[in-house]
This record gives structure tokens, C-alpha cells and sequence, in this order.
């Protein structure tokens, strides 16, 4: 049976992977150091055969060395993730998504063990092409805006995982990921779905930055974990990059709409300007759809659901995880605004916030405590 090491796997896609891989028949280890991950997302694969975590830095080089020598195959998802985490730690962005990815790249060539790199749409930039493929130019804005550190440092690691496969023969695929969606994800971090739909779930405004006609075409998560799973596997992957996203795409102010009528909300909509979401210059994309001929033509993949579908869904898991009582309690912040969730605490604060709420989650989690539960305790600790 085959052991993988997936870094960053209490993240939202890396707890899927993980439930994915379980499935299958695979042994999982998961190293997370809890910064935007959550304990929460892998409670329920704890106690299940074949699955183990450790709660540690990707940068403990003596640990990782344990975990890498243990593990047939290596999936590295650990980095700083969503785009208000990057505006406002940009530091933390680039030393993690370096540091970390030439850690994991450097001890995984000892023993040439298969590596998958998870990169981002976002190294495409500014490109403005009707589809985005692997080979175009790649287009970034000024030093001067911080959004752009963060398709750098994930420029830098596909380079390095490239370097690593021609210069070290280490066997490394490379995966563009465009707005993937699905249940576990949050909005802490600025992700659009989960925050449309848990404001339109609790009567708040639904905030759409800019003028809502910036488009992007949302990827269900099991899709992408099938796909990066089969390509880990597939030998004419190696060295390869592969976008891996869905084919139709939407405004956002349209998703706005869809998602105050598959909720059946009175939320209204409202526009915010950029500068107050983000900073003042933030450049955005106006849209990013993928050409995705290239992993359809090695893996055969295809996206299985339409956006409807997969709202609907995470509708579903909003709904069942914001109980009445979660919702209501919800509402009580809104006299605050909407920028309560929009361009209210900023990241460095939240997680200041969080720190003590996590160790108590983690303490939670063992003890056996529910969700609503642990979020009461939470909230607690933000009062
Ligand atoms: N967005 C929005 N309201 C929000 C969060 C995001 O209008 O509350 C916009 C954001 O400006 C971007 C799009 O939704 O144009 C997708 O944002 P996300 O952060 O999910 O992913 P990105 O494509 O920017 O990486």
C-alpha cells in the first residue's frame, strides 16, 4: 500500500485530497502547521486506518526528512493562500511559498520520490488571452503592488520544480489550480463562493468588489483531487505543468445574483471598491478562464458539475454547519456592516484573534466536542 505525504493537508483542497486518497486504498500523512488550515477540516478522517497528521512547520527540516523517507509520493500544498492573506503578509507569502517548496523539493530528490507541486492561476497575471494555456506569457503588474508577490514566489516554485526534475532527474508535476471550489473551503482568507454564500445564509449584504463584471470559472475540489491524483501516477506527466479548472465562467456580480436565488435570500447586493477591499492600486484580473486540452488529453479530465450544482452543494454544507442559532448570532454583528467580513479586521488581527481559539479547537477536537460547540467557544474569544 502506498504511503503519500501531503503537505498543507488540512487545508481545503489538501483535507480533500486526503479523504480522496483513504478511499482509494492509500495511506496518508498530512504535516500542517495550522496557519490557514484548520483542524476542523480533517477531524472527521481522524481514527480512520491508514491516516496519521503532525501539527508542525513544512520548515522542520528534520521532520520533513522522517515524513519525505517515509512516503512513496508527495503532494507539497502548503503555501499562503487567498488574495487578502497575500495583500496584507506579503512576507509571509513569499517566504513560505520559497522556502517551504525548495525544502520539500531539495529532501524529496535524495530518494527521487514523486512530487506534485500545487500552483496557481494567478502566475498567469495580467495575460489577456481568451484562454489561458500552459505555454503563454505569464503577465504581472508592478513591484509595487503586493498581489503580484504572490504569483511570483509561485513563478519561483515552478521553475525550481522544473530545475529539480531536468537537473536532479526528481520526478515533480505541476498543477495551475483556477478557483476551486467545494465544501470545507473558507472565506477567512477572501475566497469569493464561501463568502457569498455564508452572507447571503445570514441576511448580510454580498459583497462584490469593483463592478462585478470581472469574470472567473469556479473548479469543483473532488474534480481536481481525481486530477492531481492521476497525474502523480502518470509517468508523461513528470516535468510537465497542467491547468486544471472548469470551461464556463461568470461575472462575479452574477454569481452575486445566483447565489442570493439558490439561497432564496433577501441579502442585497452591494459594490465595494477595490481600494477599500484590498489597498489602494490592487489590480485585479478581469478574467481567467483555462484552456484545459492538455490534462484532458493525458488523464482524459473533465469537470463533472455546472456552477449551479456546486453552489447548491455548498449551499448544503453552509446551511447544516451555520445552524439557525450560528446564523442568528451572525446577524448580530451586522449592525458592524457588511465590512464586518469584507474589509473589517484585517488578517494579522483575526489571527491574533484565532491563535488561542485554535489550541482550544485542537482541545476541543479531542474532547470529542461539536462544531457548534467549539464555534461558541470561538466566538467567546472574539468578544
Ligand atoms: N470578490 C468579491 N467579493 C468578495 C471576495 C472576492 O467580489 O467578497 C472578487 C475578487 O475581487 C475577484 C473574485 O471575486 O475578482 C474572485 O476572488 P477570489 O479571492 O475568490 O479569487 P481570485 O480569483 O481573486 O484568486
Amino acid at each position: 500500500m502506498k504511503t503519500v505525504l501531503i503537505t498543507g493537508g488540512a487545508g481545503f483542497v489538501g483535507s480533500h485530497l486526503a479523504e480522496t486518497l483513504l478511499e482509494r486504498g492509500y495511506q496518508v500523512e498530512i504535516l500542517d502547521d495550522l496557519s490557514t488550515g484548520s483542524i476542523e477540516n480533517i477531524a472527521h478522517l481522524q481514527g480512520r486506518r491508514g491516516f496519521r497528521y503532525t501539527l508542525d512547520s513544512v520548515m522542520n527540516r528534520s521532520l520533513l526528512l522522517e515524513l519525505v523517507d517515509r512516503a512513496d509520493v508527495i503532494f507539497h500544498l502548503a503555501a499562503a493562500v487567498g488574495v487578502r492573506l497575500i495583500v496584507e503578509e506579503p512576507v509571509r507569502t513569499i517566504e513560505t511559498n520559497i522556502r517551504a517548496t525548495e525544502l520539500v523539493l531539495e529532501l524529496a530528490a535524495r530518494k527521487r520520490k514523486p512530487t506534485l507541486l500545487a500552483s496557481t492561476s494567478e502566475v498567469y497575471g495580467k495575460l489577456d488571452e481568451p484562454l489561458f494555456g500552459e505555454e503563454d506569457n505569464l503577465v504581472m503588474g508592478p513591484t509595487s503592488r503586493a498581489r503580484w508577490c504572490y504569483a511570483a514566489s509561485k513563478i519561483i516554485d515552478e521553475f525550481l520544480a522544473r530545475a529539480y526534475f531536468k537537473e536532479k532527474k526528481l520526478p515533480t508535476v505541476i498543477v495551475r489550480l483556477f478557483n476551486t471550489i467545494g465544501p470545507r473551503q473558507t472565506g477567512q482568507y477572501g475566497m469569493v463562493v464561501p463568502r457569498f454564500v455564508c452572507q447571503a445564509l445570514s441576511g448580510e449584504p454580498l459583497t462584490v468588489y469593483g463592478d462585478g463584471t470581472q469574470r472567473r470559472s469556479f473548479t469543483w475540489v473532488t474534480d481536481v483531487v481525481n486530477a492531481m491524483i492521476e497525474l502523480v501516477e502518470h509517468p508523461k506527466a513528470f516535468g510537465e505543468v497542467f491547468n486544471l479548472g472548469h470551461t464556463r465562467d461568470i461575472s462575479i456580480y452574477e454569481l452575486a445574483l445566483l447565489v442570493k436565488e439558490l439561497t432564496a435570500s433577501s441579502s442585497e447586493i452591494i459594490l465595494v471598491p477595490y481600494d477599500r477591499a484590498y489597498e489602494e492600486g490592487f489590480e485585479d484580473m478581469p478574467r481567467r478562464l483555462p484552456n484545459i486540452s492538455k490534462v484532458k488529453n493525458l488523464i482524459g479530465y473533465r469537470p463533472t458539475l455546472d456552477l449551479p450544482e456546486m453552489l447548491q452543494r455548498i449551499i448544503a454544507y453552509y446551511k447544516e454547519k451555520l445552524s439557525g442559532h450560528e446564523i442568528a448570532k451572525s446577524k448580530e454583528h451586522k449592525s458592524a456592516g457588511s465590512e464586518q467580513l469584507a474589509v473589517g479586521r484585517t488578517i494579522r488581527q483575526q489571527r491574533a484573534l484565532s491563535k488561542a481559539q485554535k489550541n482550544r479547537r485542537q482541545l476541543a477536537a479531542s474532547s470529542g466536542q461539536n462544531f457548534k460547540q467549539q464555534r461558541a467557544e470561538g466566538r467567546k474569544g472574539r468578544r
